[in-house]
């Protein structure tokens, strides 16, 4: 049984370790920059070590210092939440070096897993259905020509070792090809120093549809149902829901069973996510994520389980507290992710909290770091909290989100709120009929953002 465990990461997510952490009688440690000196986290923590100043590479990203506070205050795991650290195989590594535990995927797993190419690869000869497009990466322009022609355009161009977004452009005609392909060649380049690409069939209807898997590392493995990510600005999500609104249950058995038997043939332990596109009926993988999701709370309301609690557990390798068979939804779960920022162009809004109040009652979960009078820094993710709400079914749980919303309170900065109360009004979003390219073509016809 771990006694400690250190928390890489700050904001919400930090909390929510810690909140685990203290239900399992284990001691927390927080970091945190000079600029998180104040932050919620480090309140709450049982023990708090200042690792570096306040820019995210010399602090929270900086694994001598986090490895050194592990060592003074005696913490014998490190849960690295989502960003950050978190899918960093060589933190993980490093940590293992130390003879301490990553509370996660082995460094194998996040390796093939973070690199788009190997992935697919994988997750084909595991028999996960994937989009069609190149085998593995394109080496120039004139193969990535020839490609457009066989698959057919639109094709989407990726960047293989790209995320959060980056390093996608899109070629709708083959004339678009020359600037998309050399615009994601050079995007990979300078935001993660590799320049190779991939091509895919670009979807042009689809759902954002991911299974939650859990792994205990010995070859046993168990889905949790899919959550739907479609509403997205930008390929980052802003909404999403579980179960998603337009899967079966014989659907999501199938692609469930067929992404809890790929995980478990590569002993995968922990949390993981496997990311599809939807569209008329067929599943398409696009990428894996070895971490828990920003999201992961929904699944959690109609499951009623705590992952965090399960990755401690799979961590010290005691087995999953739940098979497939104990794994009922119940109802249905509704996320919104408030942001710190100006709409209508969503430009980041940092500063002073001068009130905040948090909804409550039944089937209502808000996960925040924000109190009253604390100032966000303007450093990093422009994240301040989920409001998260659990319904009987859809529309009572589309009913307690605008309940919730109306009794939330955050003065001092502009937030994302109006968007969702806006949302609510939507036909659409009531009737749960919306892809991946909805919420775009909605802001810039209400909000005039491109
Ligand atoms: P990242 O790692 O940057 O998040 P993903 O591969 O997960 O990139 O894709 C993010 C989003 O981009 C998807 O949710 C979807 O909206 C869009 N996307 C990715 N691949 C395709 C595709 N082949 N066709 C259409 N849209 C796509």
């Amino acid at each position: 049984m771990f006694d400690k465990i250190l928390i890489a990461n700050r904001g919400e997510i930090a909390l929510r370790v810690i909140r685990a952490c203290r239900e399992m009688g284990i001691q927390s440690v927080a970091v945190h920059s000079t600029a998180d000196a104040d932050a919620m986290h480090v309140r709450m923590a049982d023990e708090s070590v200042c690792i570096g100043p306040p820019s995210g590479t010399h602090s929270y990203l900086s694994i001598p210092a986090i490895i050194s506070a592990c060592e003074i205050t005696g913490a014998q795991a490190i849960h690295p939440g989502y960003g950050f650290l978190s899918e960093n195989a060589n933190f993980v590594q490093i940590v293992e070096d130390h003879g301490l535990t990553f509370i996660g995927p082995t460094a194998e797993h996040i390796r093939v897993m973070g690199d788009k190419i190997t992935a697919k690869d994988t997750m084909k000869d595991l028999g996960v259905p994937c989009v069609p497009g190149s085998d593995g990466g394109v080496p120039d322009l004139e193969t990535a020509k020839k490609i457009g022609e066989d698959i057919g355009y639109p094709v989407i161009i990726k960047a293989t070792a790209g995320g959060g977004g980056r390093g996608m452009k899109v070629a709708k005609t083959a004339a678009d090809m020359e600037q998309a392909f050399m615009t994601a060649r050079a995007e990979g380049k300078a935001a993660f120093g590799n320049d190779e690409v991939y091509i895919e069939k670009y979807l042009t209807t689809p759902r954002h549809i991911e299974i939650q898997v859990f792994g205990d590392g010995k070859g046993k493995a168990v889905h949790l149902g899919e959550r739907d990510c479609s509403l997205q600005r930008r390929h980052q999500k802003v909404f999403e829901e579980a179960p998603g609104p337009c899967i079966t249950p014989e659907e999501r058995a199938r692609i469930g069973k067929t992404c809890a038997e790929a995980v478990a043939k590569i002993n995968y332990i922990g949390a993981g996510t496997i990311e599809f596109l939807y569209e008329k009926g067929e599943f398409y993988f696009i990428e894996m994520n070895t971490r828990l999701q920003v999201e992961h709370p929904v699944t959690e309301s109609i499951f009623g389980v705590d992952l965090v609690r399960e990755q401690i557990r799979v961590a010290e390798g005691l087995p999953m507290s739940f098979s497939q068979d104990d794994l009922e939804i119940n109802g249905h779960s509704i996320e919104v992710r408030i942001n710190a920022e100006k709409l209508p162009n969503f430009s980041p809004c940092p500063g002073r909290i001068t009130q905040y109040h948090a909804p409550g009652g039944l089937g209502v979960r808000m996960d925040s770091a924000l109190y009253d009078g604390y100032s966000i820094p303007p450093y990093y993710d422009s994240l301040i909290g989920k409001l998260i709400v659990h319904g009987r079914d859809r529309p009572e749980a589309l009913a307690r989100l605008s309940r919730a919303l109306g009794e939330l309170i955050v003065d001092g900065v502009d937030t994302t709120v109006p968007l969702f109360h806006a949302l609510l009004e939507e036909k659409d979003i009531n009737t749960g009929e919306y892809n991946i390219h909805w919420l775009e073509h909605w802001l810039e016809t209400n909000l005039g953002n491109a």
